[in-house]
């Protein structure tokens, strides 16, 4: 219920009992006062009111919602970080959208009840006849007014703790952010091999490698960048590598890493998106975002358990780790 909504329920409320306050002009006159008040008192704080919601929505969709989407789709996807912190940027993201429909759910109850405490008050007031009537409809006035200054402040209340909840979330997210960083998993220091002497470089030949990914557009990567894994399916050199020192891990233990989905091209990665924008396809990021676009992702077949258990237990020895927790099958390198 907005502020108008208020006051044009107390007008109705007023000219329903119009005709108990004929031939008593001067209860009629202040009633008529007092009701401007409550109403003026309405709509001072109906500007206040917007302006603040207006601050406060303004925060959440500038800086706010979007920036946090964002900042949690690149979490989870580009910077290749593990799925806990993908998780709880979407959850920091989830509690904020939470928060400020609970305010807004809150405001409007408080409107409601605020509305039902003052008609009840003005229809024991008006109601009264005596003695006690005059009395009476002055002090429901009193009482009315005192309302509309409580309900100002405490509607004002749940924006305020919305604003201070904003500031917070948007705290927690750049920490995590700083978290993401320092711990490595999230962006190396590019072209630092480069700075190797060469002889190190073959020394470390199998340990896990950054994936220099410098220039690569994400669905355009020459076939210079790219080797088989396998299946008829490429990923970047320095995963590609690394991927096949651990199917050459597994078969020891009896297991075959078969790669459905590899290196995709934009075009690829356009079908699949626009299969999953029309209800058709499984989950897959915008052309352009996915990692498996810069080829560092792949899809492995997980025909059994005991597929997943070795991957889980022995993966991240290769530098891959399973970034989209709902896709068992979805391991990205993140060297
Ligand atoms: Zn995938």
């Amino acid at each position: 219920m907005t502020p108008e909504q208020i006051a044009q329920s107390f007008a109705h409320e007023l000219i329903a009992h119009r005709d108990k306050l004929r031939g008593r002009a001067e209860d009629a006159q202040k009633t008529h006062q007092a009701f401007q008040r409550v109403s003026q008192e309405i709509s001072e704080h109906e500007t206040a009111h917007k302006k603040q919601v207006a601050t406060v929505l303004g925060e959440w969709d500038s800086a706010g919602a979007k920036e946090f989407e964002k900042k949690s789709t690149r979490l989870g996807h580009d910077f290749q970080v593990t799925a806990t912190a993908g998780t709880n940027g979407a959850k920091i993201v989830a509690d904020m959208a939470g928060s400020i429909s609970g305010a807004h759910t809150a405001t409007e109850r408080l409107a409601t009840s605020y509305t039902n405490e003052a008609k009840g008050l003005l229809n024991t007031g008006l109601n009264l006849s005596g003695a006690g009537a005059r009395g009476g409809i002055l002090h429901a006035l009193g009482q009315v007014e005192a309302l509309g200054a409580r309900y100002a402040k405490e509607s004002g209340g749940h924006l305020k703790k919305v604003r201070a909840e904003l500031v917070e979330a948007a705290k927690e997210l750049r920490a995590l952010e700083k978290e993401v960083k320092h711990d490595g998993v999230a962006e190396k220091p590019r072209g630092k091999k480069h700075h190797e002497p060469a002889k190190r470089r073959r020394r470390d030949h199998d340990k896990p490698r950054h994936a220099n990914t410098n220039g690569l557009r994400n669905g355009h990567v020459p076939a210079s960048r790219l080797s088989s894994v396998g299946d008829g399916e490429k990923m970047h050199k320095a995963a590609a590598e690394q991927f096949r020192r651990m199917d050459a891990a597994a078969k020891k233990d009896g297991i075959t890493l078969h790669v459905n989905s590899g290196y995709r091209t934009y075009a690829e990665q356009k079908h699949l998106w626009d299969l999953y924008q029309s209800g058709q396809g499984n989950l897959a990021a915008r052309p352009g975002t996915s990692t498996h676009g810069i080829g560092l992702s792949a899809d492995i077949n997980i025909p059994d358990q005991k597929t997943f258990n070795w991957l889980r237990q022995h993966a991240d020895e290769y530098g891959f780790v399973n970034d989209v927790p709902s896709e068992k099958w979805h391991w990205t390198y993140t060297r």
